[in-house]
């Protein structure tokens, strides 16, 4: 046998050492030859060259995010984020699966056995929500106050839920009259209420919302993504069907795993289905049985983003550890604070009902002959900070500025209040 002899290329493009059996010839200027077990396979084109771009190391500036997402990670989650993966099934993993399902539990105030994670965004939760619970043809009703009522919406009228809307106007919250006129007028399966509208920068009171759905026969979905741990939420008392939430609010953790739970009364209406969920992704069959809500030994459904598990588990286990009354205490402290800082400062606050506003993002009204974004791009150059514009009907005309979880402290507020002076003084 003749002894495997050592190549080496070196082209701008292609470094290359192995070991190659000596029958082996190489023309490299037409062909790339793939060597397998000594033998050459058949060939295939030259591959473009690799990005440059990727040859420099990856550029992560530190800044202070206080838009309305996301939101720093503190050093514990993102450590978290950085620990060695493990198998999606492994016994270690699936333990810290079980924790977060404890930790959403908190977080929710549920008991819902049917509590798991949605992997991906804050959206992923509430296609899941919609996928889940909507049948063809499902009468559903969206109340709008913002971009997120009218998101859902859309996505219930791609499932061909039958959808009617209830909207006021952004900044401005529902009654339990409004709610009350729209489930009678529309006879809704299904309804949807966001519950901290991050575009209209409002908290929904909820109480009596779910009895009222109930009373007409409805199933309840909260939108809790922007106001989850940084106000009061009682899934069970509350009597809300669904509620889902995202990892990078105030859970501080990097988006990409979204908590979900779905009460008894929406579990059977997924059972009951006449027709399959349309997304095999977000099955909750699937993913319930994944996430070990059955009796069923887990089965693999798909991988789940384990170094997102990580990270999550760190934020709900930091406001498990603060508890949910200290976090809500914290947010409303700051955010008082912020408010009075902002009205000294001679700026509006969009939301004119104090008990509507949303302690997690606050809006500010733009004076006139300020251009918002002048201050946003102050605030990022000279403090790297980030303050968010507007959305939707209200682009343009307000700045969000977040304060949660992680982000939510006294000198997060005094930052933001001094870029913003600055920033007023400098831009007009
Ligand atoms: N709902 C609300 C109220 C939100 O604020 C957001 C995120 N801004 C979402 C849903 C969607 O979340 P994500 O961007 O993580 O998909």
């Amino acid at each position: 046998m003749s002894s495997p002899v050592v190549v080496k290329f070196s082209s701008p493009f292609i470094r290359f050492y192995g070991l190659v059996s000596p029958c082996v010839s190489v023309n490299l200027q037409s062909r790339v030859y793939r060597l397998v077990s000594g033998r050459c396979m058949s060939t295939s084109p030259t591959p473009t060259p690799p990005p440059q771009c990727l040859m420099k190391p990856i550029n992560v500036p530190m800044k202070t995010l206080m838009g309305p997402g996301p939101s720093n990670c503190p050093p514990r989650v993102l450590n978290a984020n950085a620990l060695p993966l493990l198998g999606h099934l492994h016994p270690e993993f699936t333990q810290i699966m079980d924790e977060i399902k404890e930790g959403i539990k908190y977080a929710f105030q549920t008991d819902n056995t049917w509590t798991v994670c949605v992997s991906g965004t804050g959206h992923a939760a509430m296609e899941a929500s919609v996928c889940n619970l909507i049948e063809p043809g499902d009468k559903v009703l969206a109340c709008v106050n913002g971009l997120w009522g009218e998101r859902f919406a859309e996505m219930a009228q791609r499932h061909d839920g039958d959808v009617a809307t209830i909207d006021i106007p952004m900044g401005t919250v529902f009654t339990l009259q409004d709610i009350e006129n729209g489930l009678k007028e529309n006879r809704p399966a299904i309804m949807f209420i966001t519950h901290g509208e991050s575009s209209g920068t409002t908290v929904q009171p909820l109480e009596g919302i779910g009895e009222l759905c109930h009373k007409y026969n409805c199933i309840l979905i909260v939108d809790s993504v922007a106001a989850m741990g940084g106000v009061p939420l009682f899934m069970d008392k509350w009597e809300i069907d669904v509620v889902y939430s995202g990892a990078q609010k105030v859970l501080s953790a990097p988006p990409g795993a979204s908590p979900i739970s779905f009460s008894a009364r929406a579990r059977q209406k997924v059972e009951n289905r006449k027709t399959k969920v349309r997304s095999y992704y977000f099955d909750m069959h699937h993913l319930a049985n994944y996430w070990g809500c059955d009796k069923e030994p887990r089965r693999y459904h798909h991988t789940g983003p384990i170094s997102n598990a990580y990270a999550l588990r760190e934020g709900l286990a930091r406001l498990a550890e603060e508890s949910l009354e200290n976090s809500w205490a914290n947010h409303v402290k700051c955010v008082h604070k912020l408010h009075e800082g902002l009205e000294s400062l001679g700026l509006k606050l969009f939301v004119t009902d104090k008990l509507a506003r949303l302690p997690c993002v606050t809006g500010v009204v733009v004076p006139d002959g300020v251009n918002w974004k002048d201050v946003a791009d102050f605030a990022m150059k000279h403090y790297r900070l980030e303050i968010s514009g507007g959305l939707g009907a209200q682009a343009g005309k307000i700045w969000r500025i977040g304060l949660m979880g992680h982000n939510c402290t006294e000198h997060n507020v005094n930052l933001v209040l001094r870029a913003l002076g600055e920033a007023l003084k400098n831009v007009k």
